[in-house]
């Protein structure tokens, strides 16, 4: 049975590096793997996943607005869909996310979302949400804070390195405006 996974962590735990992989081990298989990335998403050029180790394939884009069933049924009638890896999977709406559980149940393709769970301020995002709630099966990629403990939060500084509690939910950054830290440290760090 096809299955919808939900890949969460905190950032730069090497997600992107993940879904690539699995991707090559589709491709690997003579199988036709199909990668989906979030529109608001640029850093790599339009239409690229790319991973901090240098690994990139090209992805489609999602927009709020699409819907994800349509898109991956018109790519079906082409060419058979084997799986689809949703990058920056916390972008996707409620409704998104259902739409890719159409695809597991009605064309029996596996999907496989790799995203955040928590934004900067300790809140689930809107994908991440549902995913929560509609996967088969949650995986969580471990990353670790500075005094080793495991990572599960992200906090957001600005060009100082200060925190920042709150703001916009959604800036894409890189390394230098998002860092994982444990709770503790998370706490500290917005002097809670
Ligand atoms: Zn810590």
């Amino acid at each position: 049975m096809a299955q919808m996974y939900f890949y969460y962590s905190a950032m730069n735990a090497g997600k992107s590096t993940t879904l690539l992989q699995s991707s090559f081990n589709y491709q690997e298989r003579g199988m036709n793997p199909v990668i989906f990335t979030a529109a608001i998403d640029d850093r790599a050029g339009v239409g690229y996943v790319s991973s901090r180790i240098g690994l990139e394939a090209q992805a489609e884009l999602y927009a709020p607005g699409d819907d994800l069933y349509v898109r991956v049924c018109e790519m079906n009638q082409s060419e058979k869909v084997d799986c689809i890896l949703v990058d920056e999977c916390q972008f996707l709406s409620k409704a998104q996310v259902y739409q890719l559980t159409e695809v597991v149940d009605k064309l029996r393709v596996p999907v496989l979302c790799y995203g955040l769970r928590t934004d900067f301020r300790g809140e689930l995002f809107e994908g991440s949400q549902a995913l929560l709630a509609l996967a088969d099966k949650l995986v969580e990629l471990k990353t670790i804070c500075h005094c080793g403990r495991k990572a599960n939060m992200v906090i957001r500084t600005d060009a100082e390195g200060n925190a920042i509690a709150d703001g916009d939910q959604v800036v894409i950054g890189g390394n230098e405006r998002y860092v994982s830290v444990c709770r503790k440290h998370y706490k500290e760090a917005l002097g809670l």
